[in-house]
């Protein structure tokens, strides 16, 4: 077990949904932004699903979780956002997607990539991990390495660019934790501007968010935290 406290210049994010970035890792987003890093999420899935309303039109609600996003990751510093629209559900880990995450990943030369730890499946009796959240978390991998920094895969995407590490959130397993304390506000507020999946529980979700990052206390002494499964490369 480490603590992280080391900021990288450059972070790249890739997530499923919308809101997933902000619930997995906003405080250490926030953390890194206010100290210099340049951030840029990439959001996979269109968050088209989101919503228990039959007749909400898929189109119209996408946009309304694009906006939020605008909104969040102002929160949380993040520089730019690239949306790729998948449908919600239809999430693969399949070239065209490993295709598109390693031309990104060579066009922004990130130190660091923040993705979802996909071999986490179980939490608990009433939670197992979302499809687009595991498909997400490989093709990440897959696409960080070999693919991105080897000349031989996707040759047409830009030239290889090595990671440094890749840090996984959501996981089982936790090597290394970041102090949140200074930017757990940061995070309830990105997270609170996702409207159209909140409703009117906000209070609810902060007490969530703080309970959520005070459950690794025993183990690091930190009173907020996120922790994060390291890959070094
Ligand atoms: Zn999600």
């Amino acid at each position: 077990m480490e603590i992280l406290s080391e900021i990288p210049n450059r972070a790249l994010a890739i997530y499923a949904h919308p809101d997933d970035a902000d619930v997995s890792c906003g405080g250490t987003l926030a953390l890194w932004s206010a100290g210099g890093c340049e951030i840029h999420l990439v959001v996979c899935a269109g968050g088209d699903k989101g919503s228990s309303d039959p007749l909400l039109d898929a189109d119209t609600l996408m946009g309304v979780r694009e906006r939020e996003v605008e909104t969040a990751q102002k929160h949380l510093g993040i520089k730019s956002v690239d949306f790729l629209r998948i449908p919600d559900g239809e999430v693969v880990n399949d070239i065209a997607l490993r295709r598109k995450l390693v031309n990104i990943i060579r066009g922004f030369l990130p130190e660091v990539v923040i993705s979802p730890d996909p071999t986490a499946i179980f939490f608990g009796e009433h939670y197992y991990n979302h499809r687009d959240h595991r498909e997400t978390g490989w093709a990440a991998l897959d696409a960080v390495s070999p693919a991105a920094f080897s000349p031989l895969y996707f040759k047409e995407e830009g030239s290889p660019h090595k990671v440094s590490y890749m840090l996984l959130s959501g996981t089982l397993a936790p090597s290394v934790f970041v102090d949140i304390a200074r930017s757990i506000d940061r995070k309830e507020r990105a997270i609170s501007s996702h409207v159209s999946q909140l409703g009117d529980s906000t209070e609810w979700l902060r007490s969530i968010v703080r309970e959520r990052a005070k459950e690794a206390f025993v183990q690091t002494g930190i009173e907020f935290s996120e922790g994060f499964r390291r890959m070094v490369f």
